[in-house]
């Protein structure tokens, strides 16, 4: 099985170690925006002769491709996803670090405004929203 991350690298003409290859995996199978340690143990799991060395590396040359986006969400360690097909944002809970992925469409269209009205057609942008669980009570209703 050829993972979609040892795929792209394949399309885009990277010479594929088997090291690189479990790498690819485990960064496909990774929903969570891991950051290299995460990664490194998650492949040192499948083969325990791979070295955070060579995942700093990997990622590196990934992320150079264009095969992984780097993030990071305030704490200093460098996240990694891959590349969406579809834009969406994140939100930190900054107690426990999870990441949650959304895209909001009044977001997107006042970026999109506040870029023209400036005198910029917006290419690309970046946000983060960082939070707390709301304590029970303190949650308002959806609408
Ligand atoms: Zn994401």
């Amino acid at each position: 099985m050829v993972s979609k991350i040892e795929d792209l690298c394949i399309k885009k003409g990277l010479r594929m170690t088997e090291q690189r290859r479990v790498i690819a995996r485990v960064l496909s199978e990774s929903q969570d925006h891991p950051d290299v340690e995460q990664v490194h143990r998650r492949a040192a799991e499948i083969d325990a002769r791979i070295s955070i060395a060579t995942v700093y590396r990997t990622v590196r040359l990934f992320e150079e491709a264009s095969i992984l986006e780097r993030h990071d969400f305030g704490d200093g360690r460098a996240r990694y996803e891959e590349v969406p097909e579809a834009h969406h944002d994140h939100l930190i809970d900054v107690e426990t670090g999870k990441v949650i992925e959304f895209r909001n469409e009044q977001v997107e269209r006042l970026q999109r405004e506040i870029a023209e009205k400036l005198g910029f057609k917006l290419v690309d942008h970046r946000l983060e929203l960082y939070g707390v669980p709301l304590v029970k009570g303190e949650r308002k209703p959806r609408g």
